[in-house]
């Protein structure tokens, strides 16, 4: 029942057309059918020279008014009635009188690019409709992946960080030169797997980090647990995570943990950087990752629903068994549960993410519905969690996450008000990234809509 509503997102080349559509009746300035032109060519996967090539460049220069009758800024507040002025890649102003007007998007909410703090970017399912993993290096995985990134950038989120994989980092150049749609990438690049005492020694972990920074990893991911489907038991001690995450801290890079349990409190007292998933910590857990300032990102739904709806393309596959699925069942409720003690915890910080795996790529604001409908989580706190909270777990605080002068134009509009009903995140019309607008559905492209004609 939660999914049916992106059928409309599901399909790359519907999206386009769409949006061609509503492009042209718009009529656009000139140079915009470049963009169409780009959107057309990712979608055939052949656009990965076309950026460079200035006859299918995107009109990038000049300036750029949106206007926006709702704007949430990312940090919790909402103006009215303003316009959002973007030059190149930056916002610079925002002035209610400034025009002509290139964007309308009164009647819609405007806010930040959304931020996913743990998505697997690359992992799909193979050529036999099977789980094939995140690390697959084959054409088809490849071509999924950027499948993954176009549908999770037309879902809203234009910053993700992918806790990881090898395959993650071409994917993340790529979109960074500009040679393919996606989400601004993060990556992990190869976790560090906690196998007790076979993990290795102190100096052992710390070289293990400075290996993945060589390799290029934005951050260091941390198993400290088991997966939930076999138990969620501690893999790491206390020693191993604080060489781990100290390790870390030296190369300047942070840390994000995937813990249960007990591991929570150790990974807290290693001083690593942000906790994933949470399931069954105590509430005195839940104050010490809270006194420490440590980010806090369970999930409350998506990513067990959708082994659940995908069961059959698991099962078998390593690591998915009946014993898994039944584990998996029994968690989801303990999910909702620590993400709703998690809210009541003073101080602790929240941050938005998602776990998309295989199958889940583009669905990815399905988990604030369940934050926000099962889970106990104010939608406003939700928005925030995914824009400038994010930004600042990222260290990003200062570039993305905020619409206001000096940031990325990473900036999305929603058909409804999140606000008053969470099913808006499904409905995404717009997307710009760096100043770039890569999906306009906004007037009368949804059959749904019904709002103010400009
Ligand atoms: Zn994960």
């Amino acid at each position: 029942m939660v999914y049916h509503r992106h059928a409309q997102h599901g399909f790359a080349g519907l999206v386009a057309g769409k949006w061609a559509r509503a492009m042209l009746r718009k009529r656009l300035p000139a140079a915009r059918p470049a963009w169409i032109a780009l959107c057309v060519l990712s979608i055939l996967c052949v656009c990965a020279s076309a950026q460079t090539n200035s006859t299918s460049a995107p009109a990038k220069k000049g300036r750029i008014v949106i206007g926006a009758s709702v704007l949430l800024d990312g940090r919790g507040h909402v103006s009215r009635d303003t316009r959002i002025v973007v030059e190149d890649s930056k916002i610079v102003a925002l002035d209610p009188k400034a025009s002509p007007i290139d964007y309308d998007l009164r009647g819609f909410t405007v806010l930040p690019g959304w931020i996913d703090s743990h998505v697997h970017i690359t992992w799909s399912f193979g050529e036999n409709g099977k789980n094939a993993g995140a690390d697959e290096t084959t054409q088809f995985a490849a071509y999924q992946a950027v499948s993954n990134t176009w549908l999770t950038l037309m879902a809203g989120f234009t910053t993700v960080q992918s806790v990881g994989s090898p395959t993650d980092v071409p994917l993340r150049d790529e979109i960074a030169k500009g040679a393919l749609p996606g989400p601004r990438i993060l990556t992990a690049v190869e976790p560090l797997e906690g196998r007790g005492e076979k993990t290795g020694t102190p100096d052992e972990t710390r070289a293990f980090v400075r290996k993945q920074k060589e390799a290029g990893a934005d951050l260091i991911k941390i198993f400290a647990s088991q997966s939930i489907r076999q138990g969620g038991g501690m893999t790491l001690s206390q020693d191993q995570l604080n060489a781990a995450c100290d390790g870390a801290n030296k190369q300047g890079l942070r840390t994000l943990v995937h813990a249960y349990k007990d591991a929570v409190r150790a990974a807290t007292l290693a001083g690593c950087t942000e906790v994933e998933h949470g399931t069954m910590a105590t509430d005195d857990d839940l104050k010490l990752m809270a006194e420490h300032g440590t980010y806090f990102d369970p999930q409350a739904g998506l990513v067990i629903e959708n082994y659940l709806a995908n069961k059959a393309r698991f099962l078998g596959t390593p690591g998915y068994t009946e014993e898994g699925f039944a584990a998996m069942e029994r968690v989801l409720s303990l999910d909702r549960d620590i993400v709703r003690r998690a809210v009541k915890t003073p101080g602790l910080k929240l941050v938005f993410g998602s776990d998309a795996v295989a199958g889940a790529h583009g669905r990815n604001a399905e988990e604030f519905i369940d934050r926000v409908r099962d889970a106990g989580v104010d939608p406003m706190s939700a928005m925030v969690s995914a824009n400038s909270l994010a930004a600042e777990a990222m260290r990003m605080g200062e570039r993305i996450g905020s619409i206001a002068p000096g940031y990325e134009a990473d900036i999305i509009a929603l058909d409804g008000d999140p606000l008053k009903d969470i099913t808006a995140v499904r409905r995404v019309t717009f997307v710009m990234k760096v100043g770039l607008v890569y999906k306009n559905v906004a007037w009368g492209a949804i059959p749904t809509y019904s709002g103010v004609e400009p």
